[in-house]
């Protein structure tokens, strides 16, 4: 009841009882108050105790040892070869379908028994993994200068056949397995090959020759096997192999052992393409600055059989890659780009990706906004000297003698 409600004449012991109840129930609510904190801290501490208790058990977990399955015995018990190297024969967990454990299957042991206790999830080597895997570039053919009729023998024979493979069967051919872009460095191969998996909206895997190259006995023919494996799982795609040359130089009679692996790593490749559906949604793609000292295997019909050479831009391309380059630069109005492709005779298309890029940093060093045409003679100067100079082994005249210093 409220005061204002209260009778006058209500006697003074009465007033006490009820306020001394009012003030009763205030801290009633005030308690439930400070109960319902408490037991939202409570749940909080008890959340983070099992968590921490969670943690600790985990890193007091012995670590199990991983290996591969080998075959299954008859009588269920399985043959594994453990990553230190030996082979066990294990048993396997109740836990584990034997269905499950088939050949080249990655599983964990315990360590003490040796016995199956978890199938791994991923076969691909940590490598394979890691490798420069784009699903679907963003680099048209828009971004390319010159090189018309080479995109236009990638588009035959890469994105045709991805795109319509149904034609080939009509037409009753099967399109080249692999190609092979070979060319001065810089002068566009994996940009054209990035462009085609954008085109064909494929996964792209490019790998460089060289990190094929592994220390152990095997270990580079395993990793090309995995890398087509997780091309074929991410199909379409288009596997691009950097310094072809690196694994596919010639084979000679007189070999040291590291050579012999390399020839495995080679032979792993070859079995590959062999293996490949000509009309399926894989396709290879080589790249290589020596096409001369390549195995004549690997040129043979059927695996790179196509040969498609990259040569260094003419003055019109080089216009173009200019234009290319510099299209989101802030270029004064004297800029003449065609002055500047006359003068960057014998340069790759990466060249004058740098020189666009070094007059950008003389107009910053100057703390201009617009990039003038002194900053691009200047670039043009300080770029092309060296790369010339690595192009300049062919030439009997030291490059010192050639540029003057
Ligand atoms: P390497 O043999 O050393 O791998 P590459 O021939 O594969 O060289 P790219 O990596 O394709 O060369 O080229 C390097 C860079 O140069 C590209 O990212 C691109 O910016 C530029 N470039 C090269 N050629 C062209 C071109 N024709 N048009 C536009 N840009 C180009």
């Amino acid at each position: 009841m409220s005061e204002s409600a209260k009778p006058k004449d209500q006697p003074f012991h009465e007033n006490y009882v009820a306020e001394y109840i009012q003030g009763l129930e205030r801290r009633v609510r005030d308690l439930e108050q400070e109960k319902r904190v408490i037991e939202g801290q409570y749940l909080k501490v008890d959340r983070e105790f099992a968590s921490l208790r969670a943690e600790f058990e985990r890193l007091r977990t012995p670590p199990l040892v991983a290996a591969t399955v080998l075959d299954v015995l008859e009588d269920n018990r399985v043959i594994v070869r453990s990553s230190a190297g030996p082979h066990f024969v294990v048993t396997a967990s109740n836990f584990i379908k034997l269905e499950d454990l088939k050949p080249s299957v990655r599983v964990a042991l315990n360590q003490r028994t040796f016995s199956i206790v978890e199938i791994l999830p991923s076969k691909k080597d940590p490598f394979v993994l890691g490798m420069e895997i784009e699903t679907v570039p963003n680099v048209s053919y828009k971004e390319i200068g010159g090189l018309e009729d080479q995109i236009r023998e990638v588009k035959e024979t890469v994105e045709l056949p991805l795109l319509k493979p149904a034609l080939f069967g009509k037409v009753g051919i099967d399109p080249p397995r692999g190609v092979l872009l070979y060319g001065a460095s810089g002068t566009g191969k994996t940009l054209v090959a990035r462009a085609v998996a954008h085109e064909t909206k494929a996964t792209f895997t490019r790998v460089i020759g060289s990190e094929l190259v592994q220390k152990y006995i095997g270990e580079g023919a395993r990793l090309v096997r995995e890398m087509f494996d997780l091309a074929r799982e991410k199909a379409p795609s288009i596997v691009f192999i950097d310094e072809l040359d690196a694994i596919g130089a010639r084979r000679l009679e007189t070999s040291t052992s590291g050579d012999r692996e390399v020839h495995r790593t080679l032979m792993q490749l070859l079995a590959e393409i062999d293996g490949f559906d000509p009309r399926g949604e894989v396709k290879i793609i080589g790249a290589t600055n020596r096409p001369d000292i390549l195995d004549p295997a690997l040129l043979r019909p059927g695996r790179f059989d196509r040969l498609i050479y990259f040569p260094l831009p003419n003055g019109a391309a080089r216009l173009t890659i200019f234009n290319i380059h510099t299209k989101s630069m802030n270029l004064d109005k004297d800029v003449d780009l065609k002055t500047l492709a006359k003068m960057t005779e014998r340069a790759t298309g990466a060249d004058i990706k740098a020189v666009c890029t070094e007059a950008g940093m003389f107009a910053i060093r100057d703390e201009r906004e617009q990039v003038e045409q002194a900053d691009f003679e200047h670039a043009v100067a300080k770029v092309l000297p060296p790369t010339r100079m690595i192009e300049a082994s062919e030439f009997t005249v030291k490059p010192e003698k050639m540029y003057g210093y």
